[in-house]
């Protein structure tokens, strides 16, 4: 039942992901579980920017993109991600941004636990 809850308060971010997978070129989508997302493997974030800018991958609700410079355990990453959006409904992106602003783009707890968990790689060049 929690996660009918949780996937109707994530939909207005998920709804919204669907506007950068049209833009990005997808060529492929699968359906993991634990927990539910629509991964879709794109050609290009070359609308990214910002935060964006050099992303790897971009997760958004429930929809994980995945760019073509994937490194070892991106998607791993972005599952994670995907968790910290179930676990706090509606307020995550807030939180994130939050975090962002004030501690940056790797020591933010969501990408700390994101890395730490994934054992994914950071690249100096994501913090620019
Ligand atoms: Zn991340």
């Amino acid at each position: 039942m929690r996660l009918v809850i949780v996937f109707i308060l994530n939909l207005p971010f998920t709804l919204t992901g669907i506007i950068p997978v049209i833009l990005s070129g997808p060529y492929h989508v699968k359906l993991v579980r634990n927990p539910y997302a629509f991964v879709f493997k794109i050609k290009s974030f070359w609308w990214a920017f910002g935060f964006f800018k050099k992303a790897r991958a971009i997760t958004i609700g429930q929809i994980i993109l995945l760019g073509p410079r994937l490194l070892k355990n991106d998607l791993e990453h972005e599952i994670i991600h995907v968790e910290q959006c179930d676990r706090y409904p509606v307020i995550f992106p807030i939180l994130y941004l939050y975090e962002r602003i004030r501690k940056g783009y790797r020591q933010n707890r969501f990408e700390d636990e994101a890395y730490t968990l994934s054992n994914s790689v950071y690249e100096e060049v994501n913090n620019k």
